[in-house]
């Protein structure tokens, strides 16, 4: 019998997920991601290249801030600068270091509760990758792997951008969605989905917490006139099932968050099911309206909305990944032409939504950047002066900012907006339903209070923000929610069910 439960326990021992020895995570953690370019973040070699030593070197700087994961953007070997054309999905860019850099990173996140997840770029690979020089030769099996022009393919086929779709090569033609140097994986062939569920694996065996999935609508998605063909998301939804089972064999609580560039709550529904989450983009663009705009417009009825539809799929709530902006949008203090005031507001509203917002890195400091893309990517302000230690500086600046905007001077300054972004991530410790609420529009009239509920088992409580440069009254009438807990302002009152909320504010009442 010991003999058996001996042989059982040993078993057990080799198929166990390497994440069963990883520390738990922490479980109050504030569920805020920070996207980090690698490139632009930190340089601990002297090159001027940020470096994974780097995102080592600068935890201690996420974990003050709160945040409970970082999203790196792509780390493998690549051609370009910003690393979305991938030559060796196994390899680490050697710019930013080594595998053993990589494992240093990782181990000193998780001691810090901080999960890691990274870009998984796989429809496309770099047209420099083993794979597509050997996909050249018809007779080689990696030709298969990438899409080829029929006799009858209409070579002057747009891609879901509008642009050509087709590249030649010889008297060939490969398909590239995005451009020339990055040729379409074809997913129809068993062995490309053989080989990135395998490699979805091995990311995770070496301790990654999940995958941000680049373009996870672009697999079957190609052509334009294919945009709301139901066959090309059944196929899309197909796939990602099946490279998500992959991962639960190793492990089932990797995150997994996709990128979909959709425009409405119900387009983007679908993906909730094979991932546990994607992008919300039309959000983004309601929230940079209403702080631009001073008035919560569609907001609330837009968050009602897709929480009713996301849980319809998803099973539960909390489960939206909001952001403001990312390493391909204007940056959100550009696309508020620089009003500090409409910043905080946005800021204020992105941290108050439950499920896991994403704040890409530099917006805490107020960072600008207009396209192009390099505009957008630009190097990490830690010092106000940007020849100080560490700092990157692959590129110049474009934007004009002063010292002002650098971790430096904002640190220590408790009016900073980095400050700001400190304690808005800290109220998600303290309040669950601010993390896995189920949202409610909170029915009122002023068109500059942003108001919604949040329940969940341990709470429930309203959120409010005063979107103008006027105090604002809100009468709380007979409503349950009666006790101040949270604001952003020191004059802010609750007296007599009727509370009084200063220019720019925030309030959580329980
Ligand atoms: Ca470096």
């Amino acid at each position: 019998m010991i003999r058996y439960l001996l042989l059982a326990l040993l078993i057990l021992g080799t198929t166990l997920p390497a994440a069963a020895a990883r520390p738990s995570l922490d479980p109050a953690g504030s569920g805020v991601w920070y996207e980090i370019f690698v490139r632009s973040w930190a340089d601990t070699d002297g090159d001027g290249i940020g470096d994974l030593n780097g995102v080592t070197a600068k935890l201690d700087y996420l974990q003050s801030l709160g945040v409970s994961g970082i999203w790196l953007m792509p780390i493998n070997p690549s051609p370009s600068y910003h690393g979305y054309d991938v030559t060796d999905y196994y390899g680490i860019n050697p710019q930013y270091g080594t595998m053993v850099d990589f494992e240093r990173l990782l181990r000193e996140a998780h001691r810090r509760h901080i999960k890691v997840i990274i870009d998984l770029v796989i429809n496309h690979t770099s047209d420099r990758h083993p794979w597509f020089i050997a996909a050249r030769d018809p007779a080689d099996p990696h030709h298969d792997w990438y899409g080829w022009a029929g006799p009858h393919t209409d070579l002057h086929a747009e891609d879901a951008a509008g642009a050509q779709a087709w590249h030649a090569l010889g008297k060939a033609h490969y398909l590239g969605d995005f451009s020339a140097n990055m040729p379409d994986l074809d997913y129809d062939t068993p062995a490309v989905r053989r080989e990135m569920v395998k490699l979805g694996r091995y990311w995770l065996k070496k301790g990654v917490d999940g995958f941000r999935l680049d373009a996870a609508q672009h697999i079957y998605y190609d052509f334009k006139a294919d945009m709301d063909n139901p066959l090309t998301l059944q196929k899309n939804l197909a796939w990602w099932s099946e490279f998500r089972r992959g991962l639960d064999a190793v492990n089932p609580a990797a995150y997994v968050v996709g990128e979909v560039t959709r425009d409405s709550a119900d387009a983007l529904a679908p993906y909730f099911k094979p991932l546990n989450a994607v992008f919300d983009f039309p959000l983004a663009v309601q929230l940079i309206d209403s702080a631009r705009d001073e008035r919560a417009g569609e907001l609330g009825a837009l968050l009602a909305r897709t929480d009713t539809v996301y849980r319809k799929v998803a099973g539960k709530s909390g489960v939206d990944a909001p952001f403001l902006s990312n390493h391909d949008q204007d940056r959100v203090m550009s696309q508020l032409d620089g009003n500090a005031q409409h910043m905080r507001m946005a800021a204020a509203m992105l941290l108050t939504l439950p499920g896991h917002p994403f704040v890409y890195y530099g917006e805490e400091l107020g960072m600008r950047g207009r396209k192009p893309d390099p505009d957008l990517r630009e190097p990490m302000r830690w010092h106000r002066d940007p020849q100080g230690t560490g700092e990157t500086h692959w590129k110049a600046f474009s934007a004009g900012d002063g010292p002002a905007v650098s971790v430096e001077a904002q640190r220590h300054d408790d009016d900073s907006l980095l400050h700001y972004y400190t304690t808005l991530i800290g109220w998600r410790r303290q309040v669950a339903a601010l993390r896995d609420g189920a949202i409610r529009e909170y029915p009122q009239t002023n068109p500059h209070i942003a108001a919604w509920q949040l329940d969940d088992d341990a709470s429930h409580v309203l959120v409010l923000h005063n979107l103008s440069g006027q105090t604002q009254q809100v009468p709380l009438g007979t409503s349950r929610f009666r006790t101040l807990r949270l604001h952003s302002k020191p004059d802010t009152t609750l007296q007599r069910q009727r509370l009084s909320l200063p220019p720019y504010s925030s309030a959580i009442l329980d």
